[in-house]
């Protein structure tokens, strides 16, 4: 089921913060991306020639399984479906110099998402890793997060109602890079689930 929006979490993880020089906020730090942007496994994530400085961001996904307004934190991962790997591809000079996030976050192609599989057991169980050409660049674990998983899901809920096969980004471990033409970026639900992708550059792409 195709998501009505993709919710997602910034500087969830201490140790990605510090790198960008932020620290973690006060409450969940939400933006959205685009329905537009979603492509799947062996999709090519396409570089905008609007960027210098692509990089991936893996990430630890929820689905919505059903409708969700106003739910408290304790019946949250009730409205769970599924879980998946996700990468928040971010034109991170753009992010910088449009002081707000919509087009470094929404190009199309910037948002792939892997199988999605069922949460059995303790989601804070949960790793994440991100491998661009094999390479290990970012390891992640659900336990570390600020905000965890029904934390979130709940303050969301309060602002916007989620609905069946709706997304949430829970936000990105330390290690994010850049993608070049020619790379495959691959993000792992470790033992659960991959996203692997080409890279390529906007001017191979047909218009
Ligand atoms: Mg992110």
């Amino acid at each position: 089921m195709n998501p009505t929006k993709i919710v997602c979490v910034g500087r969830n993880y201490v140790a990605h913060a510090r790198e960008l020089g932020n620290e973690v906020p006060e409450r969940p730090l939400l933006f959205l991306k685009p329905p537009s942007a979603v492509i799947g496994e062996a999709q090519a994530i396409v570089l905008p020639e609007d960027s210098q400085k692509v990089e991936h961001e893996g990430e630890i996904a929820v689905v919505i399984g059903r409708r969700a307004r106003h739910v408290a934190e304790a019946e949250a991962l009730a409205v769970v479906a599924a879980v998946a790997p996700l990468n928040d591809v971010t034109a991170r000079d753009l992010q910088r110099s449009d002081g707000q996030w919509t087009r470094a976050k929404g190009f199309d192609t910037f948002c792939p998402i892997g199988p999605r599989v069922p949460l059995d057991g303790d989601w804070r169980a949960l790793e994440v890793a991100c491998r661009v050409n094999g390479e290990a660049r970012q390891h992640g674990r659900a336990a570390d997060m600020a905000f965890g998983l029904p934390t979130l899901i709940a303050y969301v809920s309060r602002i916007m109602t989620l609905e069946p096969g709706d997304v949430i980004a829970t936000g990105t471990p330390e290690g994010v890079g850049p993608l070049r033409p020619g790379d495959e970026v691959e993000v792992e639900l470790l033992g659960l689930a991959r996203v692997r992708n080409p890279v390529v550059a906007a001017s191979v792409v047909a218009a």
